[in-house]
């Protein structure tokens, strides 16, 4: 006897391919009215039917006998830092995606043990809105050095979360995490991102991840922006080092050091006081006229999270895996296993860069 299917898988799974009710329903043969009911629950879902739905949409059959919780739109254990214009119906797409390798890292963890106390609940409250001090607070519970921190990803897996790199493609999504009860947080970042805003965008979801476990903050989205700030760039540390009379050329030669982005660090010599507004105004006014904020020089690489590849290798090294058979247990075809689980195939490359905006 095989488990019953669970309507809300097939729903997920069309999302994640980003397609309609009717677009889906032309793939299998059927009407629009028939993927509706199935998705509802209202119509029993036939094997034949699940035989089509995994050809159509790509995942194995077990897929949609699975009973999985989403986190999906609208849930405020969602992170995303987005730009502007992410539209919500792109965002239900790129939230079923982030649900869909979610359940691959729940599959594949659930007997391995992850350690979170990394991430500890500071309320911004509690601490009267100081969040240059949670931020200091977190780096001296990594016991990381003063100064910058080389490999956040790194930093970040060893802490207990998982970084993965995730193409949002053109859409501006800079990074979406979750973390739901008895797993570790997830942290899905824009791999066409360059490396530098990768960074902040990892420190940002950090961010919320320590200070919005809880919701009721004023401004959840500035205080994790000035989490972010503060934890590659420590006041004391990066003021020190802060050109005196900065000119962009003196930032810039900052930039291989502290691996981010001369915007950032305008920014956050402005928000520290070392730049009157007139000065920072000018300093972005020239980056606008050099193209630096689509395309800065001296490009930061992207950092390679490794934790879901070791817990892999684990399985294999250690349990007697296959491939194969950890793409059936994490409910992944083998290809999508070998494309998202193992990266065989490097990610693509920007098709265009993104517009950035200041941080
Ligand atoms: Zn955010």
């Amino acid at each position: 006897m095989t488990d019953p299917v669970v309507p809300q898988m097939i729903t997920l799974a069309r999302e994640a391919r980003d397609l309609t009710q009717s677009e889906l329903a032309a793939r299998i043969d059927a009407s629009q009215s028939k993927v509706s009911k199935h998705e509802a629950g209202l119509v029993a879902v036939s094997e034949a039917d699940v035989e089509k739905y995994a050809v159509a949409l790509g995942f194995p059959p077990a897929f949609f006998r699975t009973n999985y919780v989403r986190v999906g739109a609208g849930n405020d254990v969602f992170h995303h830092r987005k730009r502007q214009a992410a539209l919500v119906s792109r965002l239900r797409h790129r939230h079923a995606e982030v649900d869909v390798r979610r359940l691959h890292v729940q599959r594949l963890l659930y007997d391995v043990e992850i350690d979170v106390r990394g991430f500890p609940a500071m309320d911004v409250d509690a601490f009267d809105g100081d969040v240059e001090f949670i931020a200091a607070q977190v780096r001296a519970s990594w016991g990381l050095a003063p100064g910058p921190v080389h490999n956040l990803a790194k930093v970040v897996e060893d802490a207990g979360a998982l970084v993965l790199q995730h193409d949002f493609g053109v859409d501006p999504i800079d990074a979406i995490s979750n973390w739901v009860p008895g797993m570790p947080p997830v942290v899905c970042l824009n791999v066409r991102a360059p490396g530098d805003r990768q960074r902040l965008s990892l420190a940002h979801e950090v961010g919320h991840l320590v200070m919005h476990r809880q919701p009721g903050s004023a401004d959840p989205e500035a205080e994790a922006q000035a989490f972010a700030g503060a934890l590659l760039m420590p006041a004391a540390e990066f003021l020190n080092e802060f050109p005196a009379d900065a000119t962009l050329q003196r930032v810039l030669a900052l930039k291989p050091r502290w691996r981010v982005s001369v915007q950032a660090m305008v920014v956050r010599a402005h928000q520290l006081g070392r730049l009157p507004k007139s000065r920072y105004q000018d300093l972005f006014r020239q980056m606008s006229g050099m193209g630096w904020r689509k395309d800065e020089p001296l490009p930061v690489a992207p950092e390679q999270p490794s934790l879901l590849k070791e817990v892999v290798a684990l399985h294999i090294r250690q349990h007697g895996y296959s491939i194969p058979e950890l793409a059936a247990r994490a409910l992944a075809s083998e290809q999508e296993f070998r494309d998202l689980v193992l990266q065989e195939r490097p990610i693509v490359r920007p098709l265009r860069p993104l517009r950035l905006e200041r941080p």
